[in-house]
This record gives structure tokens, sequence and C-alpha cells, in this order.
């Protein structure tokens, strides 16, 4: 049986970077929402199945259409995955400086070819751009990127780096200057193989990553109301349940309010249901702006929120619960926000409840007490 050939290795990686490029393509035209990032890594494997192509037509083109057109494919691909990247993880995207760097390699690649030929420097400029660009990427994705398809292509790009490093150490040492990119030395075959297989590899990280994104976009929808941008109600009393189990288990103290705007119906009826929206907003921004960052917000349904205090006792809750009071009747400026008021009952975890319904409800209680005195009041009980 024959060996594996490097040449068959680089065939077979380039058809399958041209079969994941196409895959990448048919994702992102099919996903829920857009991703940023989607388009220019689908491009990506493709351009690198050009260059692998391009490099496939030496005996048809002449060596230096091949040698220029591979490596600027080769490169763009490598570029695009690293934009791609960029724009996934909401970073600047700095193309115009690569593009740059580009221009000034074809050009280097050029000289090298047809003033001072010489195959050593070109190995040398070639592996020296895509090792920065490579390096730049894989910082990317070590400082900004999380989840096991950011790590698996950062360590892709780390091993094609030091390849690539490696390669440009060793050209003068062991190319000559006449040399071709199809000699048969093993560091060239090595050099080679991992370039496309890395692509191949790049592609697979990509796919991972968007499909780790559109998990977490599922899982957002999920817990958070599409209006406001609090948790569900689901999403609320799941976060209770565990403060109800932590104080039961340590003693540690939380408190719940439920606030409900009063003559909401009213506000929908007079200013219409869109103006009822942005007071839904309003309120939401307002009660977030006077929260801790540990406590958290959700809907519990129409006008009526649940907020969980954590660490807090009746004293603190009842404070929180007046701040928030207060300012929401402090009339916004915002135009078409009319004005409002709401009314708030509090709960603290108390040895009283066998569980967080009978806590839930003393804040019920006391919401009902808020309204039926007035409203625009908190009512700890
Ligand atoms: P109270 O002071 O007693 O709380 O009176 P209220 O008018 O606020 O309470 P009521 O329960 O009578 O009316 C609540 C209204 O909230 C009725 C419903 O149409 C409206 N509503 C529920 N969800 C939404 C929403 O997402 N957007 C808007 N604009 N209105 C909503
Ligand atoms: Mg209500
Ligand atoms: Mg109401």
């Amino acid at each position: 049986m024959s060996p594996i050939t490097p040449l068959a290795l680089i065939s077979v990686a380039g058809l399958t970077n041209a079969f994941l490029g196409v895959v990448l393509w048919g994702v992102r035209r099919h996903l829920p929402f857009t991703i940023p990032g989607a388009l220019p890594w689908s491009l990506a494997p493709l351009l690198c199945t050009g260059s692998t192509f391009f490099f496939g037509l030496e005996r048809v083109l002449p060596a230096s259409i091949v040698m220029l057109c591979g490596n600027a494919l080769l490169m763009s691909g490598l570029g695009f995955f690293y934009f791609g990247s960029q724009l996934f993880l909401r970073q600047r995207c700095t193309w115009r400086a690569w593009a740059l760097a580009g221009a000034a390699l074809l050009a280097g690649l050029g000289l090298f070819w047809w003033i001072q030929p010489d195959f050593r420097a070109r190995t040398l400029l070639f592996t020296s751009v895509a090792a920065m660009c490579n390096g730049a990427h894989a910082w990317l994705l070590l400082r900004h990127g999380s989840g096991f398809a950011a790590r698996l292509m950062a360590q892709v790009l780390v091993v094609l780096c030091s390849v690539l490093v490696l390669r440009a150490a060793t050209t003068f040492w062991l190319d000559a200057p006449d040399s071709t990119r199809t000699t048969q030395a093993l560091m060239q075959q090595i050099y080679a193989v991992s370039l496309h297989l890395s692509a191949l590899l790049l592609s697979i990280g990509c796919l991972l990553m968007i499909s780790e994104r559109v998990r977490h976009e599922f899982e957002y929808q999920a817990t958070h109301d599409s209006l406001t941008g609090t948790l569900t109600r689901r999403g609320i009393f799941q976060a209770c349940e565990v403060e109800w189990a932590r104080w039961q288990r340590y003693g540690r103290s939380f408190s719940v309010l439920l606030l409900d705007i009063d003559h909401f119906k009213r506000i929908n009826d007079r200013w219409g249901h869109q103006a009822g929206d942005r007071v839904l907003q309003d309120c939401t921004r307002k009660i977030m702006a006077r929260l801790r960052n540990t406590d958290v917000v959700g809907r519990y349904g129409g006008e009526e929120f649940v907020v969980l205090l954590r660490e807090a006792d009746t004293e603190a809750a009842q404070a929180a619960a007046e701040r928030i009071r207060q300012s929401l009747e402090l009339r916004t400026t915002t135009p078409g926000i009319p004005a409002y008021t709401a009314s708030i009952g509090v709960a603290t975890a108390a040895a009283e409840d066998d569980c967080f319904d009978a806590m839930l409800k003393r804040a019920d209680m006391g919401l009902y007490q808020a309204k039926a005195s007035g409203r625009n009041q908190v009512v700890a009980l």
C-alpha cells in the first residue's frame, strides 16, 4: 500500500476546506439572527482552497503567477479567519492595516522573484507576516474569547505559529536561493501540510464558535424578557429558589420586592400601548439603576416586577424599595414617557415561611395593602 504523501494530505485538506466553507456559508445564511464575523469566516476556507488550487496549476500557468496568487490567496484566507474572529468578539476590525501588510508582502515576494531571486527571502517574508497575523489572532482569542471553541482555535494558531517561526528560522540554513516550494525537504513538507490542516481545524473552530453563540442566544431569549431585558418569570423564580435554599442552609438573609405600576391600564388607554411599553422599559431602567450588581430584576407579568435583593434584611430592603419608588415618581425628561408611579410590597425571608411561595405571598399582601392605602407607597410585611 502506498504511504499518504504530503501532496495527498494537502489535496484532501483543500477539498475539505472548500466543503467547510460552503457549510459555513449555508449556516450563516440560515441563522435565526446575524452573527458578526460569520461572513469572513465562511470566505476564509474558500480562499485557502483557492490557494491550494492555484499552487496545483504550476504546469498550466507561469510560475510567477502561481507563486503570487497562491500566496495572496493563502494570506487572505488566514486574514479572513482573523477578521471574522475580531468581528465575532466585537473588537475593532484591523483589515486596513493587514491589507497594507499584505500589499507590502506581495511587493517583497515580487522583488525576490524578479529582481533578486531568492526562495529563502520569499519564505522568510511570507512566514513572518503569516506568523504575525496568526499570533495576533491567537492573542485575540486568548484575551477576549471564552469556551471550548475559542481555546481550540487559539491552540491550533499557536501550533501553526510555531511551525511558521521554525520554517522562517531554518530557511537560510536548509534551503538554497533556487530551491522551490515543491522541494522534498521535510521542513517544507511539515510547513505546507500544517498550513492546510490548520485552515481545516480553524474552519471547524468557527463552526463550533457559531454554534456556541447560537446556544447562548437561545438560552438568553428563554430567560430574558424581550421588551424590558429583565429576567423572565421563570428566570427570576429560579434565582429566588436558589436564594431561598441558601437562606435555609446558611441563614443568608434576602428580600423580595413585588412592584406594580399604578393605574397602568389608564396609561395604555390614554397614551396608547406603545407609550405603555416605553413606561415598562423606563421603569426597568430606573429599578436597575438603584440596585447593587448582585440584585436581580424579573418581569412577573404585565406591569409587575419581582426584585431579588441578596443579603438584604427588612430595613435594607425597605430602604431600597423606597429609593426605587421615589425615582419612579420623578418624571422622566425623555419625550413620549408619561408620568407614572408604582406600589411596592416587601418581604424578607423569615422562619415562619415554609417555602419561597409563602414569602412571595407576604410581598403580594404588602403590595395589596399599598394599593388599598392609596398607591405610590411601600409596605413591608
Ligand atoms: P393598579 O393600579 O391597580 O395596578 O391598576 P392597573 O391599571 O395598573 O392594573 P390592571 O391589572 O387593571 O391593568 C394592567 C394593564 O397592563 C392591562 C394590560 O393591558 C396592560 N399590559 C400588560 N402587559 C403589557 C405590555 O407588555 N405592554 C403594555 N403596554 N401594556 C401591558
Ligand atoms: Mg398588576
Ligand atoms: Mg398596576
